[in-house]
């Protein structure tokens, strides 16, 4: 009887457990703060600690997306036209979204018609590292994080002015926040019309 008790007891909880991890994932996957999910479960991302990031691969592995982690490990590319920075014109600063370093800023985000954002000049010249890219039988410059030596991209010499640059990055390494500064005069000013 009480073996009977016992694996009862058993069942239930591996149903109990089961539950609970289904739930867990299903959450994930439609929240709406996918954004904020992947930095919790990152422990170097950070907006403000710009110390140099040096994870295994396997470490990189654990904690970042598969998304994120083909581009900005295994130094892939997003297919073009799919990023949701493509065509944004939001006011703010976008940041490595593998450790959280300042990138770029809107002001310096074109329209290059190539199919993925673009800027002609990063934040600062330590946000950056270049690097020679003879692959696919082409000769190009990559660019990758300053901090963490993410792939970010590549840099192309038809850009606009003051620089003459065209930063070509895939959206899927970016993060995007609001400038607080110009969100609240925006707010300003529509009350002040209505
Ligand atoms: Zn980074």
């Amino acid at each position: 009887m009480n073996k009977l008790l016992l694996y009862c007891s058993i069942v239930l909880l591996a149903v109990l457990l089961q539950d609970c991890s289904y739930s867990q994932t299903t959450d994930t996957k439609k929240s709406s703060d996918m954004d904020n999910m992947k930095k919790i479960n990152n422990p170097v991302y950070s907006h403000q600690d710009s110390t140099k990031v040096n994870l295994s691969e396997e470490e990189w592995k654990k904690i970042l997306p598969s998304d994120v982690y083909y581009v900005a490990r295994m130094k892939g590319t997003e297919r073009p036209w799919t990023s949701k920075y493509e065509e944004s014109k939001e006011v703010g600063t976008y940041y490595c979204a593998v450790c959280g370093n300042p990138l770029f800023k809107s002001d310096t985000k074109f329209e290059s018609g190539c199919g993925w954002p673009s800027f002609y000049e990063p934040i600062s010249k330590e946000s950056i590292i270049y690097a020679s890219d003879h692959s696919y039988g082409m000769e190009r410059t990559e660019v990758m994080c300053g901090r963490c030596k993410s792939h970010l991209g590549h840099v192309f010499n038809d850009g606009p002015p003051p620089t003459g640059l065209r930063y070509c990055i895939n959206g899927v390494v970016l993060d995007f926040e609001k400038a607080k500064e110009a969100e609240k005069k925006y707010n300003e000013k529509n009350k002040s019309h209505s």
